[in-house]
C-alpha cells in the first residue's frame, strides 16, 4: 500500500482521537432559542408515540418534548416551516416568528424578516 492510499476507517480513528470529540457524539444539540409560541401555533407534528398535538419545545435543538410520554422527539413535520413562512398572512393568523433568547430571555425578531418601522 502506497502513501497516498488513506482507507477511510484510518481517518475515522484519527478524529476520534485527535478532533472535537462533542462533533463525534450523538449527543443532540442544546437549543439556544425557541419560538415564542407552542409548537402547535406552527403546526408542527406532534408526539409520534402517542398523537399528542399540544407538545412543548424540548431543550434539544430541533426536538419538542412530550410531557405526556416524557420523551424529546424530532417531529414528523415542521408545519408552517416546511415552505416559505408567509410572514404577514402568519400575522394576520395570529402566529408570533419572534424567539426567545433562551440564555437571555430576551426576545429577538428573526434574523431573516425585516419588519419596516412603523409610522
Ligand atoms: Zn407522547
Amino acid at each position: 500500500m502506497g502513501v497516498g492510499d488513506v482507507v477511510q476507517g484510518d481517518c475515522m480513528s484519527r478524529l476520534t482521537v485527535d478532533g472535537d470529540r462533542s462533533l463525534m457524539e450523538s449527543t443532540p444539540e442544546r437549543r439556544v432559542w425557541c419560538y415564542v409560541q407552542r409548537p402547535i401555533a406552527y403546526e408542527i407534528a406532534g408526539c409520534p408515540k402517542c398523537g399528542l398535538a399540544d407538545c412543548d419545545w424540548s431543550e434539544y435543538a430541533h426536538h419538542c418534548w412530550c410531557p405526556k410520554c416524557g420523551i424529546d422527539f424530532i417531529p414528523e413535520h415542521g408545519g408552517i416551516f416546511e415552505g416559505p413562512v408567509p410572514v404577514n398572512a402568519s400575522r394576520l393568523l395570529g402566529i408570533d416568528l419572534r424567539r426567545v433568547n433562551l440564555e437571555t430571555g430576551a426576545v429577538e425578531e428573526p434574523l431573516d424578516i425585516r419588519v419596516p418601522p412603523v409610522g
